[in-house]
């Protein structure tokens, strides 16, 4: 029976989106744009990329067909991210589209904070329920230092502040690990979780084309930083917040925060990959690495069926990565994990 004026139509059982490893996914990381008003020193370089042109970019209602049409195969939860998400126009706008899709029951964005000041309100109007925070030094001129853009730090902080003035949560905080760099606030950050609800994430870098040096000469991994937290007091482990993703997790008793460690190169986490992603030009990929992908947007703009081509992004999803330390053999040409939404 259609559903009555004003009645949201009854979302289908879900014939569960598994690949062909068995896995269930029912997550989505959703690309908005390549572009990004940092230079991270291990994501994107100086110069910055080629970018996108307008019309490769998928629009907002493109992007909303993709997620109406993988919701009754079992999408739950999706991420927005890029580049970095806030320099798109408009992204209440799409957080409103996407939130109204019946089955969609998380949504969340990974965030720089530069701009989450401003739009923090309207995001959370809009139906956004959480956000991860990039955040990779304390200090002032490091922040500055590592984004490669002056200034970053007060805004970054204005965000973090209208994050938990808007009660998103849990509230996440990414630091990406590098020798040199901030190896040496690994206590500081972990120190922040006994006094706020933060849940802060070391993230061990990642291989791709720009940061080779990076990756191969500032590597920290964190089975380190977990035994530098641990020289504050001891740690226990817990379940993690909302939205499980790759992290594992460790509380110091009675903490408000956690301490997470996100590891892709010392323990691969792919078994449990419960994930696809949609790239800022309507590409959908089985893994974040390599070059398998779908083009969902000339799909889209032939007006033809979407849900074949998705069970068969499944159906390819691979076993796990091909990371190599130090080296950009098993990252499939990525140049930056801003090309594909990390
Ligand atoms: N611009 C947003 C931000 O920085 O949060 C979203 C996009 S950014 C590509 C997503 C996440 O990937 C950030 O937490 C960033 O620190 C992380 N990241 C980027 N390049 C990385 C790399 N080579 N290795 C590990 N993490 C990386
Ligand atoms: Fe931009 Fe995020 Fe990459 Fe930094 S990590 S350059 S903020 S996309």
């Amino acid at each position: 029976m259609p559903p009555r004026e004003g009645e949201l139509p009854v979302v289908p059982d879900p014939a569960p989106m598994v690949d062909g490893f068995g896995r269930r996914i029912e997550y989505l990381r959703i690309s908005v744009t390549d572009k990004c008003n940092l230079r991270c020193v291990y994501c994107m370089p100086l110069e910055g990329l080629p970018w996108l042109k307008r019309d490769q970019l998928l629009s907002y209602e493109e992007i909303r067909r993709i997620v109406a049409a993988m919701a009754p195969m079992g999408l739950r939860r999706i991420r927005i991210t890029g580049g970095e998400p806030l320099v798109r126009r408009d992204l209440p706008d799409l957080v409103a589209m996407l939130s109204a899709i019946p089955g969609i029951e998380d949504l969340a964005l990974t965030t720089n904070a530069v701009l989450l000041g401003d739009q923090a309100e309207a995001l959370r109007d809009a139906g956004l329920t959480r956000v991860n925070v990039s955040l990779d030094s304390l200090r002032p001129e490091r922040v500055d230092a590592i984004a490669r853009r002056p200034d970053s730090f007060p805004r970054i902080m204005d965000g973090l502040d209208a994050a938990e003035r808007m009660g998103f949560q849990p509230l996440k905080v990414n630091v990406v690990l590098m020798r040199g760099h901030n190896d040496d606030e690994i206590h500081d950050f972990a120190a922040i979780t006994r006094d706020r609800p933060w849940h802060v994430r070391f993230i061990e870098v990642m291989p791709t084309t720009a940061n080779l040096d990076i990756s191969a000469n500032q590597f920290v991994s964190c089975r380190e930083a977990l035994d530098r937290v641990r020289e504050l007091g001891q740690l226990e482990p817990v379940e993690g917040p909302a939205g499980n993703g790759p992290a594992t997790y460790y509380r110091f008793p009675g903490a408000p925060g956690t301490v997470g460690v996100i590891t892709p190169m010392s323990h691969n986490f792919c078994d449990r990959c419960n994930r696809l992603r949609l790239t800022a030009d309507g590409q959908l990929r089985p893994c974040l690495f390599g070059e398998l992908q779908t083009d969902l947007r000339a799909l889209l703009r032939a007006g033809k069926p979407l849900e074949p081509a998705i069970r068969e992004t499944l159906r390819i999803k691979p076993e796990r990565h091909d990371l190599v330390p130090g080296s950009d053999a098993g990252s499939g040409g990525l140049v930056a994990l801003s090309q594909t939404g990390g």
